[in-house]
């Protein structure tokens, strides 16, 4: 039976948690949870935010919406995002806001292929933004360059849409919220932070691993190395 996949889930979560000596959730019910992060992130099935970051209870609020785009503030269309980020950085005070895109994305693709779907494309056209700064950006470019071009500056749309909602803004301001772009490369594994000063996004994670190292084409005193790094790194992302 299918939802037997989901008992038995709930069984090695009972084991982990309630079993065997471990009373994190006896605690948790107890105390309550003071979660230091709020990931928002895609509704895509492979990137569950508990699962990629391997997260025990208690640790993250978690909101899942299509495409990980935040629209701009607005009270009246956001009001449960606005009520969720209100709840937990005033109250709960958080002290990370991440929001997580990530490659190959079904709401991305949306918003440059089209879709027939019109709720679907309700909600991803708030991403067009997104879509004509890439285009700006590569010029004429593949499709799959465009899509994966289009991913990074939805993040990048997102967390400065973020950065506006006035909770956010305060707390920032007040140096009690951090807030970052991460981007999650399903391909090759890796997790990438939008760094606003060099405008581009790096690897963080895994931080075994090497980077995805491309073939250096110019000296290091080369005024251009810097572009072609990022070029490499875009392609490597
Ligand atoms: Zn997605």
């Amino acid at each position: 039976m299918p939802k037997e996949r989901l008992t038995d889930g709930f069984n090695r979560f009972h084991e982990k948690y309630y079993e065997n000596g471990a009373d994190l959730m006896k605690k948790l019910v107890k105390d309550g949870a003071s979660p230091d992060f709020f990931i928002v992130n895609c509704i895509d099935p492979r990137n569950g935010a508990g699962v990629v970051f391997d997260a025990p209870p208690g640790q993250q609020f978690q909101r899942q919406q299509m495409g990980a785009i935040i629209p701009p503030y607005d009270p009246d269309k956001t009001a449960e995002l606005v009520a969720a980020l209100s709840y937990a950085i005033d109250t709960k005070k958080i002290k990370y806001l991440v929001i997580m895109g990530h490659s190959q994305c079904g709401a991305v693709q949306a918003l440059i292929e089209g879709t027939d779907d019109a709720l679907i494309e309700n909600w991803v056209k708030m991403a067009a933004g997104a879509k004509n700064a890439a285009e700006k950006k590569l010029g004429t470019a593949d499709k799959e360059e465009l899509l994966r071009e289009t991913e990074r500056q939805t993040v990048i749309m997102s967390l400065k849409n973020a950065l506006e909602y006035p909770m956010v803004k305060k707390a920032v301001a007040e140096g009690r919220l951090s807030v970052d772009g991460w981007y999650f490369d399903m391909e090759h594994g890796t997790l990438h932070e939008y760094r606003p000063e060099k405008d581009a996004f790096t690897q963080i994670a895994p931080q075994h691993g090497k980077r995805a190292k491309a073939p250096r084409r110019k000296p290091p005193h080369d005024p251009a190395r810097r572009k072609s790094d990022s070029a490499a790194h875009r392609r490597a992302a």
